[in-house]
């Protein structure tokens, strides 16, 4: 018996310190969340998906009166982005929130579990690291691969 330990290596970043492709990405998770639909929680979400060809996709989350039957900015991205270029390879996804007081949040906000696992399915089609951006309006984290989020995932694939 031994014991394992995993480690989390990611970038921390302010904005300006960032190149104009992660600056665009952003800019395009935070236009997103203005279209987010969230009369029950307040809590507006948006996310970009920057995939292989050069096409961002954008999601927001989308509330229901019936709430599971809702979903998350990254899941309504993914799909979307998915379901227009199945055979296109995601490279990058930016998350950005604001919250119930309408202002971007402080710090960033990370995908739930769900989310997590839908967007490591399609890293795992990618067969390359799909790099995780999480935006607040002081702090930027940068994760590398969204399997660095998901340790010991759930995996089916055989
Ligand atoms: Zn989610």
């Amino acid at each position: 018996m031994k014991k394992i330990q995993l480690n989390l290596e990611f970038t921390h970043a302010t904005y300006d310190e960032l190149d104009s492709q992660h600056q665009a990405l952003i800019d395009a998770a935070r236009e997103a969340n203005t279209r987010s639909y969230a009369p029950y929680s307040h809590f507006n979400v948006g996310a970009a998906i920057l995939l292989d060809n050069g096409e961002v996709i954008t999601g927001a989350n989308q509330e229901n009166v019936a709430y599971p039957s809702g979903t998350c900015a990254e899941r309504s991205a993914c799909f979307y982005a998915h379901a227009q270029f199945p055979d296109v390879r995601f490279k990058a996804i930016a998350i950005a929130a604001r919250g119930t007081d309408g202002n971007e949040v402080a710090d960033p906000i990370a995908p739930c579990g769900a989310c997590r696992q839908a967007l490591l399915e399609y890293e795992t089609l990618a067969q390359s690291p799909v790099e995780v951006i999480l935006v607040g309006n002081k702090n930027i984290l940068i994760i590398p691969s969204v399997k660095d989020l998901l340790p010991l995932a759930f995996a089916h694939f055989e």
